[in-house]
């Protein structure tokens, strides 16, 4: 029987180093299920609300609605740890009855024994604290509250947790914790501590490094999928090249803790937005333009999908396509980007002029498909001696405010002949 947990303490909102941690113990239990000795596998969600001060019932939601989102479905919970007082103060007199712990100015102190503390970690192998490093410490406040570590190894022990995974941050608790565990005769859970994340800078990562909460990639068109794909890889590495995973029961199929590096994870918000991408065009325009059907309302669905399609291919969040969508719909106005802006500055007369020529001649286009209009196009810049980039940049441009985009003719089919003769006359002043 496997029973693992995870602890957020309900201070800030769901981060990426939380949503990982979660993600690792969600991974092990399902991998367990199928694989474990006995396929009994449980994992429980604990809130440690104990620092009343900083805890509040909206980070509670945020936690949960975050790993709703992600998918990280919890067995037992979620439990709060504040409802375990009354356990943690009788837990605090047994060790002060059984002479492990003394009163001290009306606090209860722990009483260290001198002895080696060493754990076989999941991830790190063998770590080994000394003892006399340690001094006596309180376990229950002399307002009758308990210390952190205490509340942690109270609830482990009532919950019956078999593996501790979490940030390694807490490796300096680890040694106090075992030495409560045996001060209460139970066996101590197999612990894994995962690595850090840091920025791409090399430091650990925080607020400077941008968005950092999962609701921000939520809210930034992440799509859930690709983000516990990117999570599982910081720190965790299924051997091989292999860095994509459509489906997350692969991810389950895959996971072990032999897998998990020791070193600080790099977390690369573009390295994120390219397993985002693989993930949308995995899905396809039909159900992508689902998804953003809020942004698409009003249009033909058969229109919807068309353009969704035209956009997949260099679309990287969903609101990067539900926008590039729309641009093309004329749903959204376009806006010059830099680059767009200083190449029309560079030559306002010949970006005008060839947009001009381009709408005259397509005015006459008999067949308005990609083929055609790239025949049309290329006959165009022949009859004008010009390259066929020289009358096709500044079509792009006028038409996306882009100087990147899926090749022009391309962009005009899916636009529609009249919206492109429109925009391109207004754009060229005509
Ligand atoms: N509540 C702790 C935290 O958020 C986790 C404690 C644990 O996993 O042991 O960092």
């Amino acid at each position: 029987m496997i029973r693992v947990r995870f602890a957020p303490s309900p201070t800030g909102s769901l981060h990426v180093g939380g949503a990982r941690t979660a993600l690792f113990n969600w991974l092990f239990v399902q991998h367990a299920r199928t694989h474990g000795p006995d396929h009994d596998a449980t994992f429980v969600l604990r809130i440690e609300d104990t620092d009343k001060q900083r805890s509040t019932d909206e980070f509670t939601k945020v936690i949960l609605d975050g790993m709703t989102w992600l998918g990280l479905t919890w067995d037992e919970g979620p439990l709060f740890q504040g409802a375990g007082l009354a356990r943690h103060q009788a837990d605090a007199h047994r060790l002060l009855d059984a002479g492990t712990a003394y009163l001290d100015d009306g606090a209860i102190r722990f009483r260290v024994s001198h002895e080696e503390v060493a754990w076989e970690d999941a991830v790190h192998g063998p770590i080994a604290f000394h003892g006399k490093d340690l001094e006596d410490f309180v376990i229950l406040r002399a307002d009758g509250t308990p210390v952190y570590n205490f509340a942690v190894v109270s609830d482990d022990i009532a919950m019956r947790i078999t593996h501790v995974f979490r940030g390694d941050d807490h490796i300096s608790n680890t040694p106090k914790q075992i030495l409560l565990y045996r001060a209460f005769g139970v066996p101590v859970p197999v612990f894994g501590h995962v690595p850090m994340i840091h920025g791409t800078d090399g430091k650990k990562l925080s607020k400077r490094h941008g968005a950092t909460a999962v609701a921000d990639y939520q809210h930034l068109g992440i799509l859930p999928q690709a983000m516990v794909n990117f999570l599982a890889l910081l720190g965790w590495s299924p051997g091989g090249d292999r860095e994509v995973f459509f489906d997350a029961a692969e991810l389950v199929e895959a996971f072990t803790f032999a897998g998990l590096q020791r070193s600080a994870a790099v977390f690369d918000p573009k390295k994120l937005e390219w397993m985002n991408a693989e993930h949308l065009r995995s899905l396809g325009a039909e159900r992508v333009a689902g998804l953003i059907g809020d942004a698409l309302a009003g249009l033909d669905p058969a229109r919807a999908v068309a353009l969704v399609a035209a956009v997949l291919p260099r679309g990287r969040t969903t609101l990067d396509v539900a926008h590039r969508a729309r641009l093309r719909a004329g749903l959204d106005p376009v806006v010059f980007d830099e680059k767009a802006a200083a190449a029309v500055a560079q030559d306002e007369a010949g970006y005008r002029t060839a947009l001009a020529a381009v709408a005259e001649s397509l005015a006459t286009a008999t067949d308005w498909t990609a083929p055609a209009l790239d025949i049309a196009l290329r006959a165009l810049a022949e009859r004008m001696a010009v390259k066929v980039g020289t009358i096709m940049q500044p079509v792009r441009i006028a038409l996306t405010g882009s100087t990147v985009s899926e090749p022009v003719n391309e962009l005009l089919a899916v636009i529609g002949r009249d919206d492109v003769l429109r925009r391109l006359r207004t754009a060229a002043g005509a």
